[in-house]
């Protein structure tokens, strides 16, 4: 196995379409070397993206969008002050990822890029309407998080595309996001349901919404119909039914010894409706 440590992203995008055999990029390693020591794979080129400048940082522009590293690890995430106050349905869905251990190490980018229908952080980058910033043989790309996801261990970026950043639309005003899983056990365990819901209030009465579901599809799921529910509402009780509704018709379950399909599509109505009372608290103010 040959490792690189490039010093900018266009050269890990150069070695990676230089490559013939399999790679894989490094972030945090909790996917890749969980991967590697399981003998599930074995890279022929591991490129780590840890040195390269600025991929540590979270900046906020100018325009109040955030900016965040490919290698900013959860830790580094959920106690960042500014971040968890625009964001929080964001920060809340990294902040589930593993354990204390894991979360000193584990990126969104990475959570995003192992390509797993439960992976945690998803939903609500995606509900946020996140973009990534993909550097390849062609030049870079912005792409929408949702976009990138292509099934279970998949994704849609091309041989020697890496990803550089991701970044958060600006809050701006009477906005609040929340993201809620279901797990059998208390934590530590892969999401059987995850929901994000992420919305805009004006006064009480909700004006933009994005509704997005993790494992219950081969990719996370944005449910149009169960935004449309919602906007142009109060959150009273017949929104409530509808976005419900309109969640778990959207699922695409499958059946395990973790959840039936049936007990994952009540799940989802359950859980979409938790996470919009938060999130709509919280765009009031209300928390
Ligand atoms: C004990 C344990 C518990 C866990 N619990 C959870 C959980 O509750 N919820 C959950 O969602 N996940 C969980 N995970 C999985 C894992 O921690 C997350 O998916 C994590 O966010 C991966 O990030 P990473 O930086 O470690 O990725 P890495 O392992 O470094 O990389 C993961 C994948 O992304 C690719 N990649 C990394 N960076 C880039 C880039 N910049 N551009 C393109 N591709 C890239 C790599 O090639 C690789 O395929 C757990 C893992 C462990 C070991």
């Amino acid at each position: 196995m040959r490792y690189h440590s490039p010093a900018t992203f266009e050269d890990a995008s150069a070695i990676a379409a230089a490559a013939s055999g399999v790679t894989r990029f490094l972030a945090g390693g909790t996917d890749v070397l969980v991967q590697m020591r399981a003998d599930i794979v074995t890279p022929d080129d591991l490129i780590d993206i840890k040195h390269i400048p600025g991929v540590k940082d979270i900046v906020q522009e100018d325009d109040k969008c955030w900016s965040i590293g490919a290698a900013v690890a959860g830790a580094e995430l959920t106690a960042h002050v500014g971040l968890c106050a625009d964001w929080p349905g964001v920060i809340e869905g990294m902040a589930l990822v593993g354990s204390t251990q894991v979360q000193g190490r584990a990126t969104l980018i990475g959570n995003l890029c192992n390509g797993s229908p439960a992976a945690d952080s998803v939903p609500g980058l995606a509900a946020a309407g996140a973009e990534v910033s993909v550097v390849g043989p062609k030049g870079t790309r912005q792409v929408k998080v949702e976009d990138i996801p292509a099934g279970p261990g998949k994704t849609t970026l091309a041989k020697g595309e890496v990803i550089s950043g991701i970044y958060l639309p600006a809050r701006g005003k009477g906005g609040g996001d929340a993201y809620l899983r279901f797990i059998p056990r208390t934590e530590m365990d892969i999401a059987v349901v995850g929901c994000a819901v992420n919305l805009r209030v004006e006064g009480d009465k909700i004006t933009e919404a994005r509704v997005v579901l993790g494992a219950v599809a081969p990719t996370i799921v944005v449910v149009e119909e169960a935004a449309k529910a919602l906007i142009g509402s109060t959150l009273d009780d017949k929104a409530l039914d509808a976005l419900a509704a309109a969640a778990s018709a959207a699922c695409r379950p499958i059946n395990d010894k973790r959840g039936t399909i049936a007990f994952r599509t009540d799940v989802a109505g359950v859980l979409a409706r938790r996470a919009a009372k938060i999130a709509y608290d919280r765009a009031r103010g209300a928390k």
